[in-house]
């Protein structure tokens, strides 16, 4: 196994240096209108996603060498290449290449989607005019969408501002939990409460929705336009937190941050209640630690890296693991060691370890 899995970061690499050279040359190539054509009859593409595919590389050989020199060493895929360059679009290009050069710092050890909320944030942060704007434009668009499914189903979908969206969901969720299963997956309950709720049934009556946003104390004084960021890492601009102030639903999380980002750790040695620790580590890590999990840590299980009494029930020595991962560690005898700044170091059963650092509560732009 120890050499199948070297041969396949081996071969991944090779892929991620071919990548490199075919966005070169689709950019040489892409020399007129007409030759979106050429590429799409040499690769196979439909006339649509060869073009896109001409504009993308072309973009990206002029404004972002340094992505495609990545891609060429190997620390980044395509789909991560993906992540740091397309949310920058609509944004000046001297600060979008301020902030892509200061996300590829950390970019090893990330997956895609990791990279691509780090670029929004570091944007979002460094342009908060340009956030709120984009934000009132969607937020117009928002819209309930009925489409049909296969076999005698349809799709209701709703687009709302994030923290509504959350807050409905917190809601329905809420409600979902008290319900007795009877036989049905979570995800029927959820759907039932949904429509019983739509459907104006009595029971929803006075059930507050709650959600979680962290927030830089200045923001909320009105000092600065620091955005504030739900659990699962969204931003919110400073005046949609403190709108928010108001709603009964909303917990405010006050964070000392050190100047990167990274939340400050708890004193070890001050007895702290179980509670309060275990708020802490959720905040610190937004998602489960293992390498390039998204799962939001507030429904994984806080672990204890080295297990009790031998490791202390402290800030350092805990870290969420969502119930897969939990398991994968348990079952492989995987050892996970975290470090007082919430580094984590996962060994598998295989020799490889892998080391991630939980991403900053509130990371500055660049
Ligand atoms: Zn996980």
């Amino acid at each position: 196994m120890q050499e199948k899995i070297a041969r396949l970061i081996e071969c991944e690499g090779m892929i991620r240096r071919c990548q490199a050279e075919l966005i070169r040359l689709i950019a040489d190539l892409n020399i007129d209108k007409h030759a979106p054509v050429d590429i799409a009859l040499a690769l196979q593409l439909s006339p649509t996603n060869a073009a896109y595919l001409a504009e993308w590389a072309s973009h990206v050989v002029k404004v972002f060498p340094n992505v495609v020199e990545a891609m060429e060493a190997g620390v980044i895929s395509e789909w991560s290449a993906h992540g740091l360059v397309d949310p920058t679009d609509g944004y000046s290009e001297e600060l979008a290449q301020k902030v892509v050069a200061k996300t590829l710092e950390s970019a090893e050890g990330r997956c895609c989607q990791q990279i691509r909320r780090s670029v929004q944030g570091r944007l979002q942060r460094a342009d908060p005019a340009e956030h709120a704007r984009r934000r009132e434009k969607r937020r117009r668009d928002r819209t309930v969408v009925l489409y049909d499914l296969e076999d005698g189903m349809a799709a209701l979908k709703c687009e709302q501002p994030v923290e509504i969206a959350k807050m409905m969901y917190a809601k329905i969720d809420r409600l979902a939990r008290k319900e007795a299963k009877n036989g049905r997956s979570m995800d029927a309950v959820r759907a039932d409460v949904l429509a019983s709720l739509v459907l104006e049934e009595p029971r929803s009556a006075g059930s507050k929705a709650l959600i979680q946003v962290t927030v830089p104390i200045t923001a909320l004084l009105g000092v600065d336009e620091r955005p504030g960021q739900l659990d699962t890492g969204q931003l919110l601009p400073a005046h949609v937190v403190r709108d928010l102030m108001s709603h009964p639903g909303t917990v405010f999380h006050r964070l000392l941050t050190d100047p990167a980002g990274q939340l400050l750790e708890y004193n070890p040695g001050i007895y702290r209640p179980k509670a309060e620790v275990d708020r802490f580590i959720r905040t610190r890590h937004r998602t489960c630690v293992m390498p390039c999990c998204s799962h939001p840590s507030r429904s994984c299980d806080v672990d204890h890296a080295v297990a009790w009494p031998e490791g202390k029930t402290t800030g350092t020595n805990l870290g969420p693991l969502d119930r897969r991962h939990h398991r994968y560690k348990h079952a492989t005898n995987a050892k996970v060691t975290i470090t007082d700044d919430g580094t984590t170091t996962i060994e598998t059963r295989w020799g490889q370890t892998y080391t991630t650092k939980p991403d900053p509560v509130d990371e500055p732009p660049f």
